[in-house]
């Protein structure tokens, strides 16, 4: 590509409303614009830098068996409301009328569309598994599109669905998926995790999440500092801890139970000073509506309750906190002053499995301005179950070895779940099995964000110049800079290396503009291409140019007939 040909609109300044380092460099390379909230023009370079990640995906999309298809965006809300998801969706879902008033959606993901093609086009087991995707453009209309194309409204997505006959066909099409994510962000050249994600309220089916690993991610994932154990903060589990170890509780120097006035004291750390404690000596009540009843659940006083877990541990469907008026029913008392001692009514007690060693504890007394003091757990009151409910910690014990956990934020790039029968049985899409009966197809799902990938290549790799793209995504493989287009010289030598340089495929751009060097250093320095080339009447002098590679800023010189081979290796 010559770039006077081209359109690279680089900017010199910042945008002032980009917050995050991928936006700001996006914007500044000339790669997207702004058209509305969450809303993003891809100019050439940026729509250059999608396809080199479209084209992965696609090819490993398709090693992996699966075919490709494109589904409309524009959706029929029927299908949404057999789905009974037209309902539950909220207002992320963009919904809209026709001229006869007819309800339709723009598309958020494809699970109803998929069903629907599958139950009316494949009858049997003999034609199972598939596994069908698409590339395609979204609309989500996100509460806070933030970020550029990272949390965008509309963005695009390649999502995947496979169908299978049996539980164990559909785990073995999962993992492949899995398999293909794991080739697909490698080929990216990105430093990645996938982690074990939480699977809302689909039971039986589980899911990973692939994570970029930057500072600046949204999500915090819990790794482990001795094993391949990974998750996302919300669901880590809590290995064992030395204190857990000890089955016996120490039962020496208990003190006898005693309410006590704690007058405008709101916070655990206000209570726990009042009374000469440290924050883990107070057990948190927190009264929790589940879809049946209300619960209490338990955690120590410096510790954080996971809802996702609780839920998980419950088997419900939906767990919140409670609202004022359930609390003062249930505990006898206001919001804020809970406790496991002297509930008014009879409810479920889920403690987390750090509060049954706990000894003389604080707690609530279900009356305003009241704590009582040497509580002990086991005398005074008694857990229905201790369990792991609280959310994980740097440094808490792995669940599955003996090293420790530890934190790191991650922006998720692509999501695997196993969905089994939930759309197939809500939309009747059945087939006819082995034995002749008719049967749900079990169902996996796959996402991956082509646009999130490009900004978290980004996060991943940058300086103050600019870019460092890995070179499988780089809009361009090589930019060649003549120094002066006026040197006769220095146009011939550079326009006879672009010539040799596209002759055996390299995705090279020349930037041929009337531009100082200056400039031109710039914005390739900008831009993130890998490697530049720099043709320039000093190095002529001894028949040599300059080799330069963006990711370690390093640069030698080459002789002019060894350019082409040099280049060749670095692309290797
Ligand atoms: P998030 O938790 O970040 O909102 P999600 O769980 O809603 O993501 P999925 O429904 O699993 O995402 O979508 C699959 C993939 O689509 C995600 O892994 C992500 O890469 C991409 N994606 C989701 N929402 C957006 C968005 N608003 N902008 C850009 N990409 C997105
Ligand atoms: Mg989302």
């Amino acid at each position: 590509m010559r770039l006077s040909n081209y359109f690279i609109p680089t900017l010199k300044e910042d945008p002032a409303e980009a917050e995050v380092i991928s936006h700001k460099l996006m914007i500044r390379a000339g790669m997207i614009r702004k058209l509305a909230a969450g809303i993003y023009d891809y100019l050439p370079l940026g729509l250059k830098t999608l396809k080199k990640v479209e084209n992965i995906v696609r090819e490993e999309m398709n090693n992996a068996g699966a075919i490709e298809l494109l589904m409309p965006s524009v959706l029929p809300a029927e299908l949404w409301k057999e789905s009974k998801r037209w309902d539950f969706y909220g207002k992320e879902l963009l919904r809209f009328n026709d001229r006869a008033d007819r309800e339709y959606c723009l598309g958020p993901t494809h699970e109803e569309i998929i069903t629907d093609i599958v139950r009316k086009e494949i009858r049997s087991y003999k034609q199972l598994p598939i596994n069908f995707y698409q590339i395609q453009t979204k609309f989500r209309d996100e509460i806070r599109p933030r970020f550029g194309v990272m949390r965008s409204r509309e963005f695009i997505m390649k999502d995947a669905y496979s169908f299978d006959a049996t539980d164990e066909a559909a785990d073995k099409s999962y993992w492949a998926m899995y398999e293909a994510y794991n080739r697909i962000f490698e080929r990216c050249g990105l430093e990645f995790r996938a982690v074990l994600a939480d699977t809302g309220n689909i039971g039986g089916s589980f899911s990973h999440e692939f994570m970029v690993l930057a500072p600046t991610g949204e999500d915090i994932i819990m790794s482990s500092t001795d094993c391949d154990y990974a998750a996302n903060l919300e669901l880590a589990e809590i290995g064992v801890s030395d204190n857990e170890k000890e089955k016996e509780r120490p039962q020496k120097d208990l003190k006898p139970i005693n309410e006590v006035s704690t007058p405008g004291m709101k916070t655990v750390e206000e209570v726990a000073k009042f009374l000469n404690g440290s924050d883990g000596d107070l057990i948190k009540t927190l009264i929790i509506q589940t879809d049946t009843e209300p619960v209490a659940a338990l955690v120590r006083g410096d510790a954080e309750l996971s809802l996702t877990k609780l839920r998980k541990v419950l088997g419900a469907e939906y767990v919140e906190l409670s609202t004022p008026d359930v609390i003062q029913e249930v505990t006898g008392g206001p919001m804020g002053f809970s406790g496991p001692v002297g509930l008014k009514k009879k409810i479920k007690v889920i403690a987390d499995k750090s509060v049954r060693n706990i000894q003389n504890a604080i707690t609530g007394a279900n009356k305003a301005d009241m704590h009582i003091t040497g509580v002990n757990p086991g005398r005074d009151f008694e857990a229905d179950l201790y369990a792991d409910i609280r959310v994980a910690r740097d440094g808490d014990p792995c669940p599955q070895s003996n090293g420790t956990l530890v934190s790191t934020r991650g922006i998720e790039v692509g999501h695997v779940f196993k969905l089994g029968t939930k759309y197939s049985e809500a939309m009747n899409a059945t087939f006819s099995d082995i034995d002749g009966k008719e049967k749900p197809f079990i169902m996996g799902c796959y996402g991956i964000g082509i646009g999130r990938t490009v900004a978290a290549a980004i996060e991943q790799g940058n300086d103050e110049a600019g870019i460092k793209f890995p070179l499988a995504i780089a809009p361009f493989e090589v930019t060649l800079i003549p120094t002066n287009m006026k040197n006769e010289n220095v146009k011939t030598i550079s326009d006879d290396i672009y010539s040799a340089l596209k002759a055996i495929g390299v995705d090279v751009l020349i930037d041929d503009r009337g531009e100082s060097a200056g400039i031109k250093f710039k914005d390739a320095e900008l831009t993130g291409i890998p490697i530049r080339i720099t043709v320039g009447p000093r190095t002529l002098e001894n028949g040599e140019v300059e080799i330069k590679t963006r990711m370690d800023n390093e640069s030698r010189n080459v002789k002019i007939e060894e350019v082409v081979s040099e280049v060749e290796k670095l692309l290797l």
